[in-house]
């Protein structure tokens, strides 16, 4: 979390209006299992069979900057050098997410080691029924909980992402979330389906109020337990009580073609470096408010869990909204300020934001102190 914040911050005082967060790095598509709602399999043979090298995906990581890398894929543990590639991005500083199916993970483990900069982020979509049902396999969930189990007691760091999709039932996932909370996942990650024009199923994607209607079941009077590993705001975004509007720069995507354009999820083009990705994409043809048809009925993490993140720091109703669900979580709603619960509330006004960059400006002119000053500036 600090070093997001601190990230953020850089950039806000840096004036930087567009700028990385998460680098979504595919090193490979072929995968172990073929899942119904999946769009990232469909690939001819000879580019399944490939990989991207250790150099590539170092030089993808450095020419990007972004503190945190998610690898997803394909599989990524089927990767020959994924070990290799994930030691390089935590020297350098990276917070990894390695996302898996977990089919491979128990017997891949030993080439890794625990690490605070390490999480195994495994692809859980319900329970025991749900979760086979979604992957397309009988016996992977229980293969999926037993790996996790392995994990934790070997000391990594274990989150979970769930897809959610419309026969997504909102009591058996609120079941699931206390099993992962029993079992020692750190974090849970959830979100809506992309409608891949390439998956299998396409009569489960959700529509944008769809999204809405299910996740606010889904997540009304969420227990204390629960641990959500992404933004208090996104989360409101999914329930409906907040605005977002895409923000596709936020986690630029690089895999076998090079820098996809302009998201994890759209392939309008490649580029060949990070910078002609954001030079050369019209960010103006994407999200909700251009009118693309394309991203009518999206509400991905990938698109706009980096709006959340921005908006906590550069508005005062997000961040305030972020600080009361991360002390009291959603059971205190009617006990809300007005500021926190009017989610239109407009950018605050100038000498807020000027007093707000004055302090944090504050906290990075003393990286003697960091911690205390920027702590108290910020919470005061
Ligand atoms: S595990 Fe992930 S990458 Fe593999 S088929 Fe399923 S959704 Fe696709
Ligand atoms: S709204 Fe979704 S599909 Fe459209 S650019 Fe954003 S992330 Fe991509």
């Amino acid at each position: 979390m600090w070093t997001v914040a601190s990230y953020v911050v850089k950039q806000k005082l840096r004036r930087r209006k567009r700028y990385p967060l998460v680098l979504m790095l595919e090193p490979l598509f072929r995968c172990n299992l073929a899942c119904a709602g999946c769009g990232k399999i469909q690939h001819p043979s000879n580019i399944l069979k490939q990989n991207l090298s250790v150099a590539e995906c170092l030089n993808a990581v450095d020419e990007c900057g972004a503190p945190i890398v998610s690898i997803p894929g394909g599989e990524p543990l089927l990767h020959p050098e994924i070990d290799q590639i994930v030691e390089g991005m935590i020297e350098r500083g990276k917070y990894v997410y390695l996302c898996t199916n977990a089919i491979l993970l128990e017997q891949h483990l030993h080439r890794f080691k625990p690490s605070p900069q390490l999480s195994f982020s495994v692809h859980l979509d319900g329970l025991r029924e749900d979760h086979d049902a979604a992957v397309c396999r009988n016996g992977v969930y229980d293969v999926t909980i037993q790996a996790i189990k392995i994990a934790v007691a070997q000391g990594f760091r274990v989150t979970t992402n769930t897809t959610v999709f419309s026969h997504g039932d909102p009591e058996r996932l609120r079941g699931m979330f206390d099993t992962l909370m029993e079992i020692g996942v750190e974090g849970m990650m959830i979100s809506p389906g992309y409608q891949y024009e390439k998956a299998p199923d396409q009569e489960h994607f959700l529509s944008r109020d769809q999204t809405i209607g299910l996740f606010s079941r889904i997540l009304s009077n969420a227990k204390r337990s629960w641990i959500f590993n992404q933004s208090p705001l996104f989360i409101e975004y999914l329930k409906g009580n907040w605005e977002l509007e895409c923000t596709p720069w936020g986690s630029p995507t690089y895999n076998l073609f090079g820098w996809q354009k302009p998201c994890y999820l759209l392939q309008d083009g490649y580029a060949e470096s990070f910078q002609e990705l954001m030079d050369s994409v019209d960010w103006d043809s994407y999200g909700r408010a251009s009118g693309n048809e394309q991203c009518q009925d999206c509400m991905v993490h990938c698109g706009y869990e980096p709006t959340a993140v921005d908006a906590t720091f550069s508005t005062i109703s997000g961040f305030a909204l972020s600080a009361w669900r991360t002390i009291f979580g959603s059971r205190r709603d009617r006990e809300l300020p007005q500021l926190v619960t009017d989610s239109k509330v407009p950018t605050p006004a100038e000498g807020q934001l000027v007093q707000l960059e004055t302090l944090t400006e504050t906290s990075f002119e003393t990286e003697a102190n960091t911690v205390d000053v920027c702590d108290s500036n910020i919470l005061t």
